[in-house]
């Protein structure tokens, strides 16, 4: 009984704190009204829910990507139906909004997203180097330093620095407020090596007993005022043979560089003698007929051999004292001057070839098309230049022509054609370097009138090797 009382009591009391305030009695309504407005939005409005954020901030220049979005009512997916307006020029600063819209019969919905197009990116200071080299005992002048901005573009003059003793402090901001700064340590020291610079050509060729004479070079060096230079190497001119000059600079912190002259000594190609030279073979029933006839004539002459042949040909043309010279293997223009590279690996084939038929190595070649040829601007512009100086350098002799017995030209030859080119040309005074081809059988067919008719008009015969002087036409690539 005690505790029913009690519980009345309370109730009692309950109510009239709560029931007659009207404070309570108000936030029932309101809290009635918030539900079915609620209610009513769920069951009767269409809904829009945006994916990704509704505020979003674009980098300047960067595509704006619509995030995608979905539309639902009554549980069904409308997003067919929304109608999205507004476009983003990300080209330009400020703020875009993309509405987004969808109808059912008696509602419209909306959503909106708002991009702010702004420049965030902070400009950059164009240094490569982790730290800067300073010479020592000298003072950092700061150099001109790019500074390219996504928003401003070049914006170098605004670059600003603050040096100190050991590093440099270089500070830049954007028309937009964004903000670079970039430290560089300063490091007191000589880092780089003098640069020397020959006088006169890389490559000297010399006649055997012509003097040689040094001619000098300049040198720099970036903290040197007077860097000091040795010469080492001399040259024997009474020997044919490869000298190397060496030039060895050296600065005050020791930074050493070094750069080599070569010079080329050749014994004289003879005026009146005649160098018969044959390319592009071997070939099976043409270079062995060549070979008969040069031996039954005493004769020899230089072979320019490719990978073409049977390798017997080769040992006869070397046993039988005549001299091999490297015509590169495939003899392919598209293949061996498409590149510096190309061009050695090619020459390496049938150098490879050349050594294990012999046992030597030969380090005389004759360039297909000759060193003035011009279909190699064709696979690449200025290969000639190059190669003609890069091979002297590799330690080859290269050989063109000064008769071209015209075996090689397109058309219809006879061997009556070929001899008088070449009989016609023949001088006593230079050394006739006779272009030929031992895989033609008009040029076999001619060569034992030529030697005949040559030997009656007083000249004679030797090979090329690689103590002889180079003959080079004029390079046109
Ligand atoms: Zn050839």
């Amino acid at each position: 009984m005690q505790a029913k009382i009690l519980l009345k009591r309370k109730l009692r009391r309950f109510r009239n704190k709560y029931y007659y305030n009207p404070i309570f009695g108000w936030s029932i309504v309101v809290i009635l009204i918030i539900f079915t407005i609620s209610l009513f939005d769920l069951l009767l409005l269409p809904h829009i829910n945006l994916n990704g954020n509704k505020i979003i901030f674009l980098e300047f220049k960067n595509n704006y990507k619509e995030l995608g979005y979905k539309a639902s009512y009554q549980g069904n997916d409308i997003t067919n139906n929304v109608k999205v307006k507004g476009q983003v020029n990300s080209n330009k600063l400020g703020t875009y909004k993309i509405i987004y819209k969808v109808k059912t019969k008696y509602f419209i919905r909306k959503a909106t997203r708002y991009i702010f197009v702004k420049d965030m990116t902070p400009p950059k200071i164009k240094i490569d180097n982790k730290s800067i080299y300073v010479c020592p005992n000298k003072k950092l002048v700061p150099k001109k330093i790019q500074v390219i901005d996504n928003y401003d573009g070049d914006i170098s003059k605004n670059l600003k620095y603050k040096l100190k003793k050991d590093s440099i402090t270089y500070y830049i901001s954007d028309s937009n407020g964004n903000k670079t700064t970039l430290k560089k340590k300063i490091i007191y020291k000589d880092k780089y090596p003098p640069k020397i610079i020959l006088n006169g050509d890389e490559n000297i060729f010399l006649s055997v007993g012509e003097p040689y004479n040094e001619q000098g070079y300049n040198v720099k060096d970036n903290c040197d005022d007077k860097p000091k230079v040795i010469i080492n190497g001399k040259v024997d001119i009474n020997k044919p043979g490869k000298y190397n000059i060496k030039y060895t600079a050296f600065d005050k912190s020791k930074n050493k560089s070094t750069i080599i002259r070569h010079v080329i000594v050749s014994s004289i190609n003879k005026p009146g003698v005649i160098y018969l030279t044959f390319d592009d073979g071997p070939h099976e029933g043409t270079t062995n007929i060549i070979l008969d006839i040069l031996k039954e004539e005493g004769v020899h002459a230089t072979f320019f051999v490719t990978s073409n042949g049977p390798d017997y040909l080769i040992k006869r043309e070397y046993s039988e004292g005549h001299s091999i010279g490297l015509h590169t293997s495939s003899h392919n223009y598209s293949i061996i001057y498409s590149s510096t590279e190309n061009f050695y690996k090619d020459l390496a084939i049938v150098n490879k070839r050349v050594k294990n038929i012999t046992g030597k190595e030969f380090h005389i070649i004759r360039f297909p098309g000759g060193s003035s040829n011009t279909v190699s601007k064709k696979y690449s512009p200025g290969i000639m230049s190059t190669l003609t100086k890069d091979v002297v350098n590799k330690g080859y002799k290269y050989f063109d022509w000064n008769i071209n017995s015209q075996d090689a030209e397109w058309g219809k030859h006879t061997s009556e054609e070929i001899k008088n080119n070449v009989i016609n040309s023949l001088r006593k005074d230079k050394a006739n370097i006779v272009l030929m081809h031992d895989i033609k059988p008009y040029t076999r067919d001619a060569l034992r009138d030529i030697i005949k008719i040559s030997k009656e008009q007083g000249y004679t015969f030797d090979v090329l090797t690689i103590d002889s002087a180079m003959v080079c036409q004029k390079v046109n690539n």
